[in-house]
């Protein structure tokens, strides 16, 4: 995605101070973790250790409180979070999951690992996010919960997702990797599913190397994460457990140190977020006068916490191409950070080829609505046009812009505009 100009003589992002959101708190607070030298003290059987040590206990109630919920916890990765979620749902091999194609792969991938079938749903042309109205056509028998990215950080339309979740009978599951601190009606993003959950990985608004969390209100759906956190199967017994679904269990378990340092970085969220908005803004208003240039769209009653900065370019205006623009974009000095498209998941190999697990067809050989499922280009036409044509991004979250520097991103996308129309 970092793409390097052919011409480097003017690049302004080499000015560019990096994202950097780790400061002595996080040093300190790691520092007396490995003074202690518990650097964790998970135990993979039944006891008070199968909940992890006391940073990552203590983290867990903190990130209950802030982003206001009654169960938190953390694991390794959101990937790892992702998995967790599809395995509490008890979801079955050959279930249906629908989500947008519009995300990381590690979305359809947690599908995937419980033999389930990802069903994608084309997005919303403004906020990129999955569109509601499109979700209904696709729910058949075999369906059995949807997931949903609040990609970039603008909230996905979460009452309409629950909404048509319930009458259907369905589970909800969001990702907000992108969006932490993102509100959508003064409701905390990612808080409003079934289950939801954040990333705390290096490239996120706040992150301790790798990590993430999950957050729920359901008990059930939180006792059955924390055994897939944990060795489940060798826990289940002496637990008392007996619905053993999915009771396959991980090593998704988070780190003392990263503990201790996702304690600070929480306390710096929203400060973190709201610096990021502010930049945003300032880039909008330079930008939007720009014709054919559409900046980023923000639903009523929905903040963004820009993950990236997302635009749209109206070739209706502009007698042009997108590559063509982003090469003008290089040669007047930004280069690094600008994203031609994004991704649209159902174009991958493996959904192309139907190979996942062995070379035969496994999962979509298990179901009859699993080997006609059809992932063809032309599915997800607003995805695949966006992708394709028209979605211009730029990843923020790489930069710890100055006003200056922002000033400077305005004035190379002016000399480009210039010279277009
Ligand atoms: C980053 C990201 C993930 C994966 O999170 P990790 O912590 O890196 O595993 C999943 N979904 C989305 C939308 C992401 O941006």
């Amino acid at each position: 995605m970092h793409r390097q100009g052919k011409t480097q003589k003017n690049n302004i992002t080499d000015r560019f101070n990096k994202y950097n959101p780790i400061g002595n708190e996080e040093k300190n607070a790691a520092i007396k973790v490995i003074e202690s030298g518990v650097l964790s003290q998970f135990v993979g059987s039944w006891g008070p250790d199968f909940y992890g040590g006391k940073k990552v206990q203590e983290f867990e109630r903190a990130a209950e409180k802030k982003f206001k919920v009654k169960y938190a916890l953390s694991v390794n990765s959101w990937t790892s979070g992702l998995i967790c979620a599809i395995g509490a749902l008890g979801i079955e091999p050959g279930d249906e999951v629908i989500l947008t194609p519009w995300t990381m792969s590690a979305c359809s991938s947690a599908i995937l690992h419980y033999n389930a079938i990802p069903v994608f749903v084309d997005i919303e042309e403004n906020t990129f996010n999955i569109d509601p109205s499109k979700i209904e056509e696709k729910i058949n028998s075999r369906t059995r919960a949807i997931m949903a990215v609040d990609i970039f950080g603008h909230s996905c339309q979460i009452d309409q997702i629950l909404r048509i979740a319930r009458k259907h009978n369905l589970k909800v599951i969001t990702d907000s990797a992108q969006a932490p601190w993102s509100k959508n009606k003064n409701r905390i993003t990612g808080t409003l599913a079934d289950i939801g959950g954040f990333s705390l990985n290096y490239h996120k608004h706040i992150h301790t190397g790798e990590g993430g969390i999950l957050v729920t209100n359901d008990k059930d759906l939180y006792d059955r994460m924390t055994l897939i956190r944990n060795h489940a199967e060798s826990v289940v017994g002496p637990m008392g457990v007996t619905n053993l679904s999915n009771m396959v269990g991980f090593n998704f378990r988070f780190g003392e140190i990263e503990a201790a340092m996702a304690l600070e970085q929480l306390k710096k969220l929203e400060s973190l977020v709201e610096r990021k908005r502010d930049i945003c803004y300032n880039l909008t208003t330079g930008l939007k006068n720009l014709k054919g240039l559409i900046t980023p769209v923000i639903s009523e009653d929905n903040t963004h916490s820009f993950y990236i900065y997302p635009m749209k370019l109206d070739f209706s205006i502009l007698k042009t191409t997108r590559k063509e623009i982003v090469r003008m974009l290089a040669n007047e000095g930004l280069s690094e950070g600008i994203m031609e498209g994004y991704v649209n998941l159902h174009l991958l190999p493996m959904f192309q080829k139907k190979i996942a697990f062995g070379s035969n067809g496994f999962p979509w050989s298990l179901t009859k609505n699993g080997m006609e499922l059809n992932y063809s280009k032309g599915i997800c036409p607003v995805a695949e046009k966006l992708h394709e044509e028209t979605f211009l991004g730029f990843e923020i979250c790489l930069f710890e812009l100055s006003d200056d520097d922002v000033k400077a991103i305005i004035e190379v996308f002016h000399k480009v505009w210039q010279k277009l129309v």
